[in-house]
């Protein structure tokens, strides 16, 4: 017979205020035995149970995170993203929910968590399949339903960078700003937009996605600017990326170093590298000086491998006011991702307002 606390383990709040005649008590027992073992070991009456999961797919690892209903963080997870296999990669995401699940609690009211599930591309809300993900193996799938109809749930997909701007409103740099505007500065460059902390998405499915604009501004030497995957040429993402940061260097030096050791020479004094750093400014600067002339955002949020540049806050205010509508300073905050590489998948565990 288990002793009286690890009786009250599975019962709903409402359950205890019941009177415990003979028959209840019995029932009790009865649900209590039916409980896996490993799970009666790591809850207890008190633990707080999942109320939000998130999953931050990406071309080479999903994670996964657990949520309470205060947004404390209950339990993190990663695998690596089967490669060239769809089927495997919506059985991987199932399972890691699972997982979470299991590891987490499960809600002790028998609702289920909610799901969110961050992906490099987007889903077109007129065909519900994905569209314009680098991981190509999910183009033109309908990620968003299979995800649903296999954890018996709504599931909600959002684009990463989308996500970012999600996080960051909901509890990190923007926490309650109205008008989020976020960026990835990593290996490519990505924008996403939150209004009042909910994603916008848009009948396209693009909102936020102005890498694939041309450069604002470019001068004669940027043009027609280097062809980009997307099909033109001279893309925001083509230059403000890690990626463009590296093509842009072996351009005007010869040199090939990749983004993390230009950043590293430049430190060291190699004024070349530090030349490179320069107009990479320059140009994020007008790029998202387009931003602000056209959204004018409550607050801008820079995520990804280059937001960890500390010269980016104390150059780039002066750089967008450049080129604002008008003249002035910039009254835009331009803000680290307070979450760093964790908001992709803290955002999709928000995808599912409180
Ligand atoms: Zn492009």
């Amino acid at each position: 017979m288990q002793s009286l606390p690890r009786l009250h383990l599975y019962i709903a709040p409402s359950r205890l205020q019941f009177p415990l005649c003979g028959f209840s008590v019995e029932l009790i027992v009865d649900m209590e035995i039916k409980e896996p073992h490993e799970r009666t070991e790591q809850m207890s009456p008190l633990q707080p149970t999942a109320r939000r999961i998130g999953i931050d797919l990406g071309g080479t690892k999903i994670e996964g995170l657990a949520l309470d209903s205060a947004g404390a963080e209950l339990a993190r997870l990663r695998i690596p993203t089967p490669q060239h296999d769809y089927a495997a990669t919506v059985r991987s995401i199932v399972g890691l929910v699972q997982q979470l699940e299991q590891r987490a609690g499960l809600s002790s009211d028998g609702k289920p968590a909610t799901v969110g599930v961050g992906i490099p591309g987007t889903i077109v809300r007129a065909t519900g399949l994905v569209k314009n993900a680098n991981s190509i193996w999910l183009i033109d799938q309908p990620l968003e339903r299979d995800l649903s109809l296999a954890l018996t749930r709504p599931v909600r997909c959002a684009n990463d960078a989308n996500c970012l701007a999600v996080s960051e409103a909901t509890d990190g740099a923007a926490a309650g700003a109205e008008l989020v505007f976020a960026v990835i500065l990593g290996t490519g460059c990505g924008g996403g937009i939150a209004v009042n902390g909910q994603v916008r998405v848009g009948p396209n499915g693009v909102s936020g996605e102005w890498g694939h604009n041309p450069l604002p501004w470019a001068t004669a030497d940027e043009l027609p600017g280097p062809p980009c995957y997307c099909g033109q040429r001279g893309c925001i993402e083509s230059w403000i990326s890690g990626t463009g940061l590296a093509s842009d260097h072996r351009r005007v030096t010869g040199h090939t170093l990749t983004g993390p050791q230009i950043v590293a020479a430049a430190a060291a004094g190699d004024a070349a590298a530090e030349a490179s750093l320069v107009r990479l400014e320059d140009r994020v600067g007008r790029a998202l000086a387009g931003v602000v002339n056209l959204l004018d955002p409550d607050v801008i949020v820079l995520g990804g491998g280059l937001s960890k540049l500390d010269r980016l806050y104390a150059h780039l205010p002066a750089l967008i006011a450049r080129h604002l509508f008008g003249g002035g300073a910039l009254a835009t905050p331009v803000l680290r991702a307070k979450h760093g590489d964790a908001s992709g998948v803290r955002g999709a565990a928000w995808l599912w307002p409180a």
